[in-house]
């Protein structure tokens, strides 16, 4: 089934797998987690093999896998001691907030950056150098991503531009900026890679271990959002794939680099072009709460999507939203609610459809390339209706993904390894 025509493996870590399996905390996974300390410090090697999972690929396929990447939450960040491989602290988990370190942050910084959030990588990097005594001239900063593949491949501190933007990478220089490496932890940082490029070969004991071929590559990998996005197929400037979750996230490739932090709008790395995006806070959520995905299939079925509903809500979980409409105090609207059913869910899945129209014309307006096709990830996508009702408000051509597991383009990422590997040989 797999349109690979190199074997290649790749992992999509979870958030809960590294809070539940490889943190030995008190328990608590949760945002309010408490500022780590190197006590704290308990994530050994043995886990992180279980994280990776190598024993969840089959025995048969072990030994004609090529090459692997893996991607990870992004800003879910580690510091460990480069002589001895230990952390020398917990992981900081991407939620994880660190407002002690904003003020600093924000005075470095240009304004607007994407560093300047109390949960960015760079805030835990400067939360931990403010706080930390010892081991800091033999530290190094590893994103989720970098350390598991650090453990297959066995040199330090490579990681690649999409997970490290938010410690302020820059990638359209290619470096990071003078601000950034002028200060006095800048030797933490890891050194960037293109996503999908050979780092080395598997580690001879993990290699036998699990019993992998020799010459199996490890590259560098993305962020689970983007992996994502390369696992829907789209490879062309004005594709876009729309992720209809809990909530609502656009991702449009364009040739222009757009950013705006009043709607939340930042732009990738990916080759020679942008995945420009933008989050909504309204989506699947608020379905949810109102009818069980049985539901949703059986009303679904009677909507005729060729007919314009007249009503016009603002579906909202809670109060507030960012993008398209920058309004922290935005309301819900889900009325009034017709007595059918029916109507009621044509209603709202017109109006979400609206509001993803409206945020591929934002993108477009603030520069972008313009969407010309739109496929479709995540729970909504499934919906068949709605992909009609969304091709008529869009007015584009609308499709579900055939793939939409992260992992799955990690694993293009690693076929790119392997193949400019083989054209370089
Ligand atoms: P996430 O990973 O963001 O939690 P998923 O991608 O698993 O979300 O999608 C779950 C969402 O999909 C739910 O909020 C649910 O309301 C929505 N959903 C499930 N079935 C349908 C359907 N038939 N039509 C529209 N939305 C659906």
């Amino acid at each position: 089934e797999s349109p690979l025509t190199i074997p290649t493996s790749s992992v999509d870590v979870h958030q809960s797998e590294l809070d539940h399996d490889s943190v030995h905390s008190d328990g608590d996974g949760g945002p309010d987690m408490q500022t780590p300390n190197e006590s704290d410090a308990s994530v050994d090697e043995s886990v992180a093999e279980s994280a990776l999972e190598m024993e969840d690929v089959s025995v048969s396929l072990r030994p004609v896998v090529a090459s692997i990447a893996i991607d990870g939450t992004s800003a879910t960040t580690i510091i460990i001691d480069s002589t001895s491989g230990d952390p020398l602290c917990r992981p900081y988990l991407y939620n994880e907030s660190c407002p002690d370190a904003l003020p600093l942050v924000k005075s470095i910084a240009p304004p607007k950056h994407t560093v300047c959030s109390g949960s960015s990588t760079l805030c835990k990097l400067v939360s931990w150098w403010n706080s930390c005594d010892s081991s800091k001239e033999s530290a190094v900063l590893l994103h989720q991503a970098d350390w598991l593949l650090w453990l297959l491949h066995g040199k330090l501190g490579v990681s690649d531009y999409n997970n490290a933007l938010k410690v302020g990478y820059d990638p359209e220089m290619d470096s990071y900026p003078p601000w950034l490496l002028s200060q006095p932890y800048s030797h933490l940082l890891p050194s960037v890679q293109h996503p999908g490029t050979k780092i080395g070969c598997m580690k001879e004991d993990i290699r036998t271990q699990f019993g992998y071929p020799k010459d199996c590559l490890i590259c560098t990998g993305t962020t689970d959002s983007i992996a994502a996005f390369l696992a829907a197929g789209a490879t062309l400037p004005g594709k876009g794939v729309t992720s209809l979750g809990s909530t609502l996230a656009i991702k449009l490739l364009s040739t222009k680099r757009v950013e705006d932090a009043r709607f939340g709008v930042y732009s990738h790395r990916l080759d020679d072009k942008w995945l420009v995006g933008g989050a909504s806070n309204t989506g699947g959520a608020v379905l949810r709460q109102l009818f069980s995905d049985e539901q949703l299939k059986k009303l679904s079925e009677q909507i005729n999507p060729l007919e314009a509903s007249p009503l016009d809500y603002y579906p909202l979980q809670a109060v507030g939203e960012r993008f398209p409409v920058a309004d922290p105090n935005m309301e819900p609207r889900l009325h009034p609610r017709p007595k059918n059913d029916v109507e009621y869910l044509h209603g709202i899945l017109e109006s979400i459809a609206r509001i993803e129209a409206k945020g591929y014309t934002l993108l477009k307006d603030l520069g972008a390339t313009p969407v010309e096709e739109v496929i479709t990830s995540g729970g909504g996508s499934k919906n068949e209706k709605w992909i009609k009702i969304r091709e008529r408000v869009l007015g584009l051509p609308v499709s579900k993904a055939n793939q939409t597991e992260a992992a799955y383009g990690a694993a293009l990422l690693a076929m790119k390894g392997a193949c400019e590997n083989t054209a370089s040989d």
